[in-house]
């Protein structure tokens, strides 16, 4: 009966949703892109479907799409991530409008054509707005912070450079800002690994493998962030492999950025997690509530300089929204954006109980978390099968995980012990108490554990 139960959870099914205000996402791509981007492509696009997890996007042309994905998928992407947490990809449909075909195009956009010489090149483009004069420093991500800046100063003394930590922590971030900070006296290459692959798979379709490798290779700085996308995907490690390696040869400096240390990515060739790791890493940890607020003060002068308005948050209320979001950077300039939203329209100076109302209206739609879930995430994270998490066995490497899993059963669903004992394979809940007892101590004690514990709270309330 349990088991039945877990396989029906484990599979994900997206469902079909409506929670989106499609009007207030195009807002706010018309604030962060500017009204000339704004104009002439974002505007065009509309909201087809939505699901749990994905948006379908409408576009008018394949022309269309293809600029678009090669020059804003990101943004977009992290752009409704803050209306909604949960989603982690987008699909272009093309509507073709009057029955045209889609290779005709408007005149505004033929003009544009002459642009693409090649849609690598339109992409690697750093934001300006994430430079280390914008980054603020906390006790979470001063060592990130200091060795992305001694990269910048001795190049190729640390390569590769590796930063990890959970999603929306800042690590796009960093790396924007190294490239930003190098970009005038070296040649700079900034992609995602997702992008990476992209470019890969257009390669070799076009049979034009020759004109990828010399891209990429000629950089001498290479910047490539999320690279835990490659698990899995044997022929992209072999020829990121490659890639790295030729870099390496000719001493360009390489930064790489990843959710988790190297030797803890998924199915990664070990010669690739070893190169990774043998330059520096460094990482990123959840920020505490003295760097939220900092970090909320600094965004709230921005707002004001770029808008000319004022934005009116006493210290109390930025404290409130500090300490209220537990889970990651980005999701705190989502939840403060909303709030300076709602102020805005009702035109009222907001207190502690707005923001509660807000807050909770942001909060609610995520995050239902179960002990399905925990172990699911528990079991990834450590690399164990779910089957042998759960099963009798008292191995170390099973049995700690499952303690840790049990802990974070008991701390972060309202089960209680004798219910979660009986999650765990029909466990006493004796057990479960001695988990929590031991995890806790140890969560205490030992820095790697309270380091993993917070890494997996984060991906939980992430998902
Ligand atoms: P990641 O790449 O780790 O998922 P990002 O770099 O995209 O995270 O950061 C998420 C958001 O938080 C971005 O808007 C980024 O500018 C902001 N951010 C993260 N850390 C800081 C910081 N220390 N100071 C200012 N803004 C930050
Ligand atoms: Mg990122």
């Amino acid at each position: 009966m349990e088991k039945n139960n877990f396989q029906k959870q484990n599979t994900y099914v997206s469902e079909e949703e409506k929670t989106l205000n499609w009007e207030e996402i195009q807002k706010s791509f018309k604030n962060t892109f500017g009204t000339e981007i704004y104009n002439s492509w974002l505007q065009k696009i509309s909201l087809i479907k939505e699901y749990n997890d994905f948006l379908i996007l409408g576009v008018p042309t394949r022309f269309f799409r293809d600029w678009i994905v090669s020059r804003y998928l990101d943004k977009i992407l992290e752009e409704v991530k803050n209306f909604k947490l949960s989603l982690n990809r987008i699909e272009f449909k093309i509507i073709e409008e009057n029955n045209q075909p889609s290779e005709v195009l408007k005149l505004n956009e033929i003009s544009k054509i002459t642009e693409i010489k090649d849609s690598i090149v339109n992409y690697n483009r750093l934001n300006p707005n994430l430079s280390f004069a914008n980054f603020i420093q906390g006790k979470s991500n001063d060592i990130a912070l200091s060795y992305s800046k001694k990269v910048c100063e001795h190049l190729s003394r640390y390569n590769p450079l590796y930063v990890c930590g959970g999603v929306g922590l800042g690590k796009t971030h960093l790396l924007n800002a190294i490239g930003l900070e190098l970009q005038n006296e070296n040649n700079v290459m900034f992609i995602s690994a997702e992008r990476f692959m992209y470019h890969f798979i257009k390669s070799i379709k076009k049979n034009d493998m020759l004109n990828f490798k010399d891209f990429f290779r000629k950089s001498s700085v290479f910047i490539i962030d999320d690279i835990q996308f490659i698990s899995g995907k044997e022929s992209l490690q072999e020829e990121f492999f490659h890639t790295f390696n030729s870099l390496m040869d000719k001493g360009s400096q390489i930064i790489i950025s990843a959710d988790r240390v190297p030797m803890k990515l998924d199915r990664v060739q070990d010669r690739l997690k070893s190169r990774l790791s043998g330059g520096l890493v460094v990482d990123i940890d959840l920020p505490d509530v003295d760097l939220k607020s900092k970090i909320i003060k600094k965004k709230i002068l921005e707002i004001e300089s770029q808008f000319k308005e004022s934005i009116n948050l006493n210290e109390e209320v930025i404290n409130f929204i500090a300490s209220e979001s537990k889970t990651n950077i980005r999701e705190l300039i989502g939840v403060l954006n909303r709030v300076i939203a709602f102020s805005r329209v009702n035109n009222k100076i907001l207190n502690i109980s707005d923001c509660k109302k807000i807050l909770k209206d942001a909060f609610s739609q995520t995050k239902v978390i179960t002990v399905d879930k925990i172990q699911n995430v528990v079991s990834n994270f450590f690399n164990i099968a779910l089957s042998e998490m759960l099963s009798q066995r008292r191995s170390r490497p099973l049995a700690r995980p499952r303690q840790v899993a049990m802990y974070l059963a008991k701390k972060m669903t309202t089960r209680s012990l004798p219910e979660i004992g009986r999650r765990f394979a029909n466990r006493d809940h004796t057990t479960v108490i001695h988990a929590v007892k031991t995890i806790t101590r140890l969560s205490e004690q030992d820095d790697e554990m309270k380091k993993n514990i917070n890494q997996i709270k984060s991906l939980l309330l992430e998902q």
